[in-house]
């Protein structure tokens, strides 16, 4: 049994309906304050240009605000995993088709990508950066990229800009097949001490160019490199002369290098290598890109002048809190420190982090009523990483008291109303109100002209009523007022809520009971579903509020039964590992995965996937819960039909064996009857049955949802079959079989 899946949680808010979608989601998305909304916007048009920062401060690093010290930790902000960004290590490069947003754009249904694509490694180029220009960026570069869609594109954008642009130390592409045709020739320069800087320290560091664009060959024994990695945390540095092999150990990490070896261990990510440990002149080398890896740093190199740079990364910039009390989060890999000023016209509040780079996918967290907060790399060698929060709102920040550290939190104070303030406005500009023939469904779809964010609230005092507020949204009637048919809707009314500051649409459903109202993405872009279903849930169980986006992209197009597949563990998680041959969970998950995807895609599912190759959900280092949390998030934000969680099981004794399902509710049950005996039948192995568990994501999903023990990794005739393909399709096709079986039986079409 995975560890990760034993955090009991104390909720009891679920509630057996299985359609009632409300509950355990709103405490979720009350959780999440108002955050994962606002990362989840289409227009990526200006994603390179990051204006404030191409400007250089007048003021200098004037420090402001700092006088609230005190409030700093006045709130303990109901933490929110980092929705917007994304850690974008290099080891974690070749994550790129879902690099982006956990709670981002879920076209992941046009996303045909394989399991081969999925094991794409991406490296350093051999090529100098290439030119700015506009279709660079897009995808162009990687076989394993190119295949993705829409969503997959922008990510590669923005890596591109950030790589290239901003960043500009380096690039990567796949190496599937472009590798092959891009052999650098390797050409190996005169030995050359450099003068490098960590930590605002100096060391001379010898190093040969090789031929390869930042790609540098170092003596295994180099004393400046040694005392630069001790100072970002390596633990052990060993050179075995016999076996030629290169051991750097930080914390729970290894990194292994033997001469000639290119790839580099999976558990740090897979890269592979344009020039491995190799003798020069009688003498040992290694390349010293494999410091980033190891240390999760930048290495910086300016050959011309003698210089190199080793700063941490910035891999976390987002918001949490909620309402009008947000916290502005920055991460590190190692201390930074920062200086704060304003700027004018318009008015900003402009945050400078000294020798960290820039190593997040998304340049900017939109937020509907302050505006963009934007960053991007104010300069390189040395590092500054420039954060602008537009203030034109009249923002109250109080800085976090210490000026250097790993982790940053900016309270951002929204002001309660600003009459002055000129929100951007979108319009409602079309709805529809159907009722099923038998009357036990209504639907309303909302067309909006552009993106929305709305909230909603489930009033039970003074009659059942459903809240829906459009922010920033102009209803062109005066109101409109429908009956609906049906026996469990009374009336529909749309009306103008506020014009201002920030105009405000309201639609209200006067409910006959406490039924069942389900709000998510409709069919086209902007585009709004609200269903209402003839199924009382429990007032005193329900939860009470949510909120959630519309964006100009569908979240999955067309129509069809939705699942939600979840890999089990991924990324730092490797989950459980069979001892004897280093197989691990992840990666068995992953496999069975994405063949349950891809067959399930051909028979006319639309399928979204927690992860589509190795990767943390949320960002490497998360907490078990976070992880979890995002993963269950995935599937409710979606309105997933099904959800089905993948993992192996492990015991202490090798000789534990077989298969299992778990289940939480009732709902859960009657997918699990279902299901388990196709999975039985696929795997073939002892019966452990069916089990009632509180694991986190049976809790927290609001839909069936079932999590899988295919069998155990700890057992050595069990991690055999699950090493191999067949085993792992035919454990696929049986899940399918299981999962149509289910769905034909409770799921409209
Ligand atoms: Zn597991």
């Amino acid at each position: 049994m995975c560890r990760v899946l034993s955090v009991l949680m104390n909720f009891k808010y679920r509630y057996f309906a299985g359609r009632s979608f409300l509950m355990l989601t709103v405490l979720l998305l009350l959780c999440l304050g108002t955050s994962p909304v606002w990362a989840d916007r289409d227009d990526d048009s200006d994603y390179d240009v990051i204006p404030e920062v191409v400007q250089l401060p007048d003021g200098g690093g004037k420090s402001s605000g700092s006088s609230d010290k005190a409030k700093l930790k006045a709130q303990p902000s109901v933490k929110a995993p980092p929705a917007y960004t994304q850690k974008h290590k290099r080891r974690d490069v070749k994550s790129s088709p879902s690099g982006g947003f956990p709670w981002g754009n879920y076209d992941r249904s046009k996303n045909n990508q394989t399991k081969d694509d999925a094991k794409v490694k991406l490296k350093p180029s051999t090529q100098a950066p290439p030119p700015v220009k506009p279709s660079y960026g897009s995808g162009n570069k990687s076989g394993g990229d190119n295949k993705a869609g829409g969503s997959q594109e922008r990510k590669s954008a923005v890596r591109g800009s950030s790589r290239n642009k901003i960043a500009g130390t380096r690039d990567y592409y796949g190496s599937g097949s472009a590798s092959s045709n891009t052999k650098a020739s390797i050409v190996i320069g005169a030995p050359k001490k450099l003068n490098f800087t960590a930590k605002n320290r100096s060391f001379p560091v010898s190093l040969r160019t090789t031929g390869i664009e930042d790609e540098y060959l170092t003596p295994v024994e180099d004393g400046g490199v040694k005392s630069i990695a001790q100072l970002f945390g390596l633990s052990s540095w060993q050179w075995d002369a016999g076996a030629k092999k290169l051991t750097l150990r930080k914390g729970a990490s290894t990194l292994s290098l033997q001469e000639g070896q290119l790839d580099l261990p999976e558990s740090l990510g897979g890269r592979h290598l344009e020039i491995g440990i190799r003798q020069v002149d009688g003498l040992y080398y290694f390349p010293l890109s494999i410091i980033e890896d190891i240390l999760n740093v930048r290495v910086t190199v300016r050959p011309a002048q003698g210089k190199g740079w080793v700063e941490p990364l910035i891999t976390n910039v987002y918001l949490d809190g909620s309402g009008r009390n947000l916290v502005l989060n920055v991460k590190a890999t190692a201390p930074i420190s920062y200086k704060t000023f304003r700027l004018n016209q318009p008015n900003r509040y402009v945050i400078d982090f000294y020798g960290g780079v820039l190593d997040t996918t998304n340049l900017r967290i939109d937020h509907p009523e302050m505006g963009d907060i934007r960053m991007g790399q104010f300069s390189l060698a040395p590092a500054v990483t420039r954060v602008v929060v537009p203030t034109t709102l009249n923002i109250k920040i109080t800085p976090p008291g210490a000026l250097s550290g790993q982790s940053f939190a900016f309270n951002l104070g929204l002001p309660k109303s600003d009459a002055n303030v000129k929100f951007a406005q979108e319009k409602l500009l079309k709805y529809t109100i159907s009722g099923s023939a038998d009357g036990n469904k209504s639907n309303i779809s909302l067309q909006f002209s552009g993106p929305v964010q709305y909230e909603w609230r489930r009033l039970t005092e003074g009659g059942n009523r459903f809240i829906l507020d459009f922010k920033r949204v102009v209803f062109p009637e005066n109101k409109l007022m429908r009956d609906v048919k049906g026996d469990f809707v009374n009336k529909v009314r749309i009306s103008q809520y506020s014009s201002a500051p920030m105009p405000v649409a309201r639609l209200v459903l006067d409910l006959k009971d406490s039924v069942s109202v389900k709000v998510g993405r409709g069919v086209g872009g902007n585009c709004l579903s609200i269903d209402i279903f003839n199924q009382v849930v429990d007032s005193s169980m329900t939860a009470l509020r949510g909120e959630g986006s519309v964006t100009g992209v569908s979240s999955l197009s067309g129509g069809g039964r939705l699942i939600c597949i979840d890999a089990g563990h991924g990324g730092s998680d490797s989950g459980c590992i069979h001892g004897a041959s280093g197989l691990m969970e992840k990666e068995v998950t992953l496999d069975v995965s994405l063949k349950l995807a891809e067959i399930l895609r051909a028979r006319g599912w639309r399928v979204i996937m927690t992860r589509e190759d190795d990767r943390d959900v949320t960002y490497a280092g998360s907490s078990n819960t976070e992880e979890l949390r995002a993963r269950a998030e995935m599937a409710n934000q979606n309105n997933a039909d099904i959800f089905m969680s993948i993992h192996c099981n492990a015991a202490q004794s090798t000789s534990a064996e077989g298969t299992s399902t778990h289940v939480y509710t009732h709902s859960d049950r009657a997918l699990a009857k279902c299901l388990h005996p196709y999975l039985l039948n696929a795997t073939g192995r002892y019966d452990r049955g069916i089990h009632q568990d509180r694991f986190y994501v049976l809790v927290h999903t609001v839909m069936p949802s079932v999590l899988i023990e295919m069998a155990f990794l700890t057992n050595g005739a069990e991690a055999k079959l699950l090493s191999t393909d067949e085993y792992r399709l035919r454990i696929a096709t049986g899940l399918a079989d299981g999962v149509c079986d289910y769905a034909d039986k409770y799921l409209s079409k």
